[in-house]
């Protein structure tokens, strides 16, 4: 259970000292603003089962109602509701109810302009339908993070490479890197993580939350992609594989 959530506050020092965002799972609580039936209660059902607690509007009015009166983790909002639009709901949300839950803005491909507007209203982020799941959930833990990290200013460092979590940014050295979001979550993990070899199963398990049943080869694709990109410009080799036991970051080889 429990795929998307990170702790929002809770922290702990580990044995070296420095303190450490606990990335132990534990349910969140999400709203979902959407009014196709069929799209909510897929996301309401998904969520759900994944031990999230859930909050649904088929409206924007209701929508607003519930996002400004109950205290949420993150928000799904739909773009053209009955009621209110997902545009106006967000600038409400942000200027007159000066909320700050992260919103994910969900939007159909042939409203991509909307995009821009999203980000206009404050919204965080956005997905286009259809979307898939997994996807959806790696954009709510970024979100999650980013949130968590404006407040700690958290930036996390190994060697030329440095991630901040709250602008959502890779730099290795002064070149800046783009990563997808579910290649950010990937290689954070490393970081925070560093010379310690993570297993396959522990990839898994973090990074996807569900089981592969061990034919599936997704997570050597997502660590070519990162090796790509951070090896782009000539760099060193920073993430190796332990052959039949799983990968560390380290500088040597
Ligand atoms: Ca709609």
């Amino acid at each position: 259970m429990a795929n998307f959530s990170v702790q929002l506050g809770e922290k702990r020092v580990n044995s070296s000292g420095s303190v450490r965002t606990n990335l132990t799972k534990s349910p969140v609580h999400i709203l979902i603003i959407e009014d196709d039936p069929a799209i909510a209660t897929n996301l309401y059902d998904f969520l759900e089962a994944r031990g999230h607690s859930v909050d649904a509007a088929a409206d924007g009015i209701t929508g607003l109602h519930l996002a400004v009166t109950q205290k949420f983790d993150g928000i799904l909002l739909d773009l053209g509701l009955p009621g209110m639009d997902g545009i106006t709901l967000c600038r409400k949300l942000r200027k007159e109810a000066d909320i700050d839950t992260p919103v994910l803005m969900l939007t159909a491909r042939d409203a991509l302009d909307d995009k821009l507007k999203g980000f206009d209203c404050g919204a965080d982020d956005y997905l286009v339908k259809p979307f898939a799941f997994e996807e959806l959930l790696a954009r709510i833990r970024v979100q999650l993070r980013r949130h968590h990290a404006q407040d700690t200013g958290e930036v996390l460092r190994f060697g030329a490479l440095a991630m901040d979590l709250a602008a959502h940014e890779v730099r290795l050295g002064d070149r800046r890197i783009e990563f997808t979001a579910k290649e950010f979550e990937l290689l954070e993990l490393f970081m925070r993580h560093p010379r310690q070899v993570l297993t396959r199963v522990l990839l898994y398990e973090r990074i996807w939350g569900y089981d592969f049943g061990g034919e599936s080869n997704v997570i050597e694709v997502y660590i070519r992609a990162l090796r790509q990109k951070l090896e782009s410009a000539g760099a060193p080799r920073l993430i190796h594989t332990l052959r039949g036991v799983g990968y560390v970051l380290r500088e040597d080889a």
